[in-house]
């Protein structure tokens, strides 16, 4: 019976010092979730009452605070938010450099003389140096020559229209 007293009163000191060290590493840990809570919120949001909203759940339920944090918390960084706008915008910008047939809003390319899909003249060869240049121009901006056939031959062919869509840059 004394031995058992004895085995209790070694061990008890033991196990108050293991009960310490696991307080003291919930705690470590408890901190550590209250920084890395006010670390994500603040890549997510610029809000400071939703940041200190989301520091306070963690702060005032530990433990419990963090899934309710990832559930609350805004979904996309505001890295992600830039990076998917700045994606958006190149994707509008491609969609209105696209040249369309000024006939048949259908894609061309730039150097394309005729549409493929409506048969609408679009540009046409220089005369001299074989370049693709504008209905319009009487004079070839690449080699300088004056141009005749395809201002003549234009009016009884079809309208003349510039390709639209250009970018505004
Ligand atoms: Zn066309
Ligand atoms: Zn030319």
């Amino acid at each position: 019976m004394e031995a058992i007293q004895e085995f209790i009163a070694n061990i008890l000191p033991l196990l108050r010092l293991g009960a310490i060290v696991l307080g003291a590493y919930a705690v470590l840990l408890w901190a550590a979730s209250v920084l890395w809570a006010y670390r994500d919120i603040r890549r997510r949001t610029e809000d400071v009452s939703v940041q200190v909203l989301a520091v306070g759940i963690v702060l005032l339920l530990p433990f419990l605070g963090i899934p309710l944090h990832l559930i609350l918390r805004p979904p996309q960084t505001l890295a992600e938010k830039y990076e998917r706008t700045l994606e958006e915008e190149f994707l509008r910008r491609d969609l209105e450099d696209q040249l369309v047939c000024p006939e048949c809003q259908r894609p061309i390319e730039s150097d394309f003389i005729i549409c493929p899909h409506c048969h609408t003249r679009l540009r046409r060869h220089c005369d001299t140096c074989g370049r693709v240049i504008d209905l319009t121009w009487r004079i070839c901006p690449y080699c300088g020559s004056s141009q005749t056939r395809g201002v003549a031959t234009r009016a009884e062919s079809h309208p003349v229209v510039p390709p639209v869509g250009v970018s505004k840059q």
